[in-house]
């Protein structure tokens, strides 16, 4: 019999992975803020609790996949919070994106009652979060990553032990870092190639067999260049990791110009309103700045 799994925050990446544990045979106890976004996992046989505290009680592994790190506390260490209900040897696999700093915190609070934590940051987006081919990132006791894998193994296709506690958060920063700046830089060129007058579709298609090419590029190059900005990754999100990247760079003295720019003209695009959007529509905000419209 598989062990009862907690899942808490079923957004745009939880829905997905969530999902996934259903299909792999786990027993799943989930809570969502708006309850309305668990109604698609209760029709497949999930348990829709009514606040994090209930789905710990019920639950030997609570996974929670949330937007910053307040929201990671508040459901964790807040009133009627994920430590109220747990009980003493379950484990706390939080793959949200948040401050390497703060999943030390969770980690001391949690081992106070007797509870294990790994922060397990994702790799991938709402695509690889539907079909189960995330890649985890892991930080924490090393046994606790192994004893765990089975679980990651039913949302994603491979993991990576990184450290102690916080070392999966970081390493996942600096993949975002990289992520970024690739997607800037490709929004920066497609408009150069637009405005000189490259046919879109041929430009798009030349950089993805070529070196010049990314996962943004590949993912996002055509939907960029029609101008949909469907949102995978919300640029508010990508703004919030930017500015964890800005905090520990600034911790660790480690000088980053690119990022820094990058996360400036980021932020240009969330002030013009667009924050719920994809992160890809800094494209619009590079038009803009170069004075060519939607048809060009
Ligand atoms: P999302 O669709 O916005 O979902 C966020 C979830 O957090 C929702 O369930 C939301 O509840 C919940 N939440 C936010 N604040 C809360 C609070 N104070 N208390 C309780 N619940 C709260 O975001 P997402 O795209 O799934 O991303 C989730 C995490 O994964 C983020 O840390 C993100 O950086 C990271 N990530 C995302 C991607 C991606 O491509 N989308 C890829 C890798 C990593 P409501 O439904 O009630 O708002």
């Amino acid at each position: 019999m598989l062990r009862q799994i907690g899942f808490i925050g079923l957004g745009i990446m939880g829905s997905g992975m969530a999902k996934n544990l259903v299909k792999a045979g786990y027993p799943l106890n989930v809570y969502n803020r708006s309850l309305e976004k668990a109604e698609g996992l209760e029709k497949i046989g999930a348990f829709v609790a009514k606040s994090p505290k209930e789905v710990s009680a019920r639950s030997g592994a609570i996974i929670t996949m949330l937007s910053d790190s307040p929201a990671v506390e508040n459901v964790i260490l807040g009133d009627n919070g994920v430590l109220e209900g747990i009980r003493k040897g379950s484990v706390i696999v939080d793959c949200s994106t948040i401050s390497p700093r703060v999943s030390v915190k969770i980690a001391n609070e949690a081992e106070k009652k007797g509870v294990e934590m790994l922060d397990a940051p994702v790799a991938g987006s709402k695509r690889q979060a539907e079909e189960g081919t995330l890649i985890f990132l892991v930080g924490g006791k090393k046994q606790v990553y192994e004893d765990n894998m089975q679980i990651l193994k039913a949302m994603g296709k491979n993991s990576f032990y990184i450290g102690q506690n916080g070392m999966g958060s970081y390493m996942k920063l600096v993949m975002n870092m990289i992520n970024a700046i690739n997607l800037q830089a490709l929004a920066e060129a497609l408009v150069f190639g637009m405005k000189a007058g490259i046919d879109p579709d041929l430009m798009v298609e030349i950089i993805n067999s070529t070196g010049a090419r990314s996962g943004g590029s590949e993912a996002k190059g055509k939907s960029m260049i029609k101008g949909n900005y469907e949102t995978a990754f919300a640029l508010k999100l990508m703004c919030k990791d930017m500015n964890l990247v800005r905090e520990e760079t600034r911790n660790l003295d480690v000088p980053t110009p690119t990022t820094s720019i990058v996360n400036e003209l980021y932020t240009m695009a969330k002030v013009k309103g667009k924050s719920d959007l994809d992160y890809s529509v800094i494209m619009e905000v590079m038009k803009e700045m170069a004075g060519i419209s939607q048809k060009q």
